[in-house]
């Protein structure tokens, strides 16, 4: 076959293998998860301008949805423009100032990369250690927050890398007594388990769209306190970034609707969706949900030969870290997964590389028929092996 252009030259057909076609995978890895047919229907509505007065009503009614998800009456909660890395990095970069100092959790790679950003920030960063797959106790965090008398404190909720859950609720109260800020990393819990900023009193938090929300990935909810808020008033230096400055971004999401940046538009419109289906799904459901097909995975995996890196009270329900099975290849099984059954699951990191994966149920993708598929593909990978 040959195509003719208007002047009538013949141009070349290119490679029947010049382009796969876009495929259709199931999302069973770390994120992004699986996105309902409505959200990709919103995301492909027809652009509208940033300033444009339906799609400030739709910033309006985002807002309130993200406080919702958060468990917030926090004024201060928005969609940064960015995957949730630039959600920490916004968090860090505005309340932080040179040389003030920042406690990081560390159990995983995404307490070493909040050490990492809060460092590039400016921070004094103090780091609390414990072995991947593990948590750290509320007495050993206010131990060290007595010992290095930080100005932040700062976790991660859902420990991506590893699936452990840390223990949160109860810890905030102490931590406000001692004079700090506590941020919690939300990337990977926001939506499929309990999250209850106001409760715990967590001062600032961010998490992605791409996890439980089941949004594609590209922006960043954040929520702050007011105690978080008035430290970035009483700051004696600019914000470092002009992009992440929250005294900018927040003169737009606020009702000046002052310029800062061209709001990804379609993006907002299909997180206000995702949002909405969440909301109405209710969020205790939904994180029942979370944790039942957890439990239905973890049963399955278990009697497959797969072993938890976590013990099982603090193992994520929305992300199953596991060893693999005596005769199974990293890469070539997960390959295989994907070729036959469109199967998408994580690789491990840092340590874990080539010895662990990343099962992901999240969001839309946590469902009863996407556990029955992965379980039987694995089980008919492991006869072949
Ligand atoms: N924090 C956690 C716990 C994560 O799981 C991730 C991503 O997987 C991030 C932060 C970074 O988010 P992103 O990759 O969207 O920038």
């Amino acid at each position: 076959m040959s195509t003719t252009t208007a002047n009538n030259t013949t141009a070349p057909t290119p490679p029947a293998t010049a382009r796969p076609t876009h495929p259709q995978r199931t999302l069973l890895g770390p994120g992004p998860s699986d996105v309902p047919p409505a959200v990709l229907a919103a995301l492909a509505r027809p652009t509208v301008g940033h300033l444009d007065p339906f799609f400030l009503q739709t910033m309006d009614e985002l807002r309130t949805r993200l406080k919702q998800l958060f468990r917030t009456d926090n004024d201060m909660t928005l969609a940064v423009s960015g995957t949730g890395s630039a959600g920490m990095e916004t968090l860090f970069v505005n309340l932080l100032e040179p040389g003030d100092k920042v406690l990081v959790g560390v159990n995983g790679v995404f307490g070493s990369r909040m050490a990492d950003v809060a460092e590039r920030c400016g921070g004094d960063v103090v780091t609390l250690e414990q072995p991947w797959g593990s948590v750290f106790t509320h007495g050993e965090i206010l131990n060290a927050v007595d010992r290095e008398k930080p100005a932040l404190v700062a976790l991660v909720h859902a420990e991506t890398s590893t699936g452990a859950a840390q223990p949160v609720a109860g810890l905030g109260q102490a931590i406000r007594d001692r004079g700090a800020l506590f941020i919690l990393d939300c990337v990977t819990s926001l939506a499929g388990m309990p999250v209850e900023i106001d409760d715990w009193l967590v001062d600032a938090a961010y998490s992605g769209t791409q996890k439980c929300l089941s949004c594609p990935p590209g922006l960043a909810p954040i929520t702050l306190s007011d105690r978080a808020v008035e430290r970035i008033d009483r700051r004696k230096n600019k914000v470092q970034s002009w992009y992440l400055d929250l005294t900018m971004l927040r003169n737009y999401w606020g009702q000046d609707r002052v310029y800062h940046h061209t709001a990804p538009t379609n993006m907002l419109v299909a997180l206000n969706e995702a949002a909405r289906l969440a909301l109405a799904e209710g969020l205790e459901p939904r994180w029942a949900r979370h944790r039942d097909m957890h439990e239905i995975v973890r049963r399955g995996l278990t009697e497959l030969g797969f072993a938890y890196l976590t013990a099982p009270e603090h193992t994520l329900p929305m992300l199953n870290a596991v060893t693999l099975p005596e005769g199974l290849d990293d890469a070539t099984a997960r390959r295989s997964l994907l070729d036959t059954h469109g199967i998408e699951v994580g690789a491990g990191l840092g340590p874990y590389k080539g010895k662990l994966w990343r099962i992901g149920l999240m969001g839309h993708s946590a469902t009863q028929r996407n556990v029955t598929l992965l379980l039987a593909a694995l089980r008919e990978l492991l006869h072949a092996a």
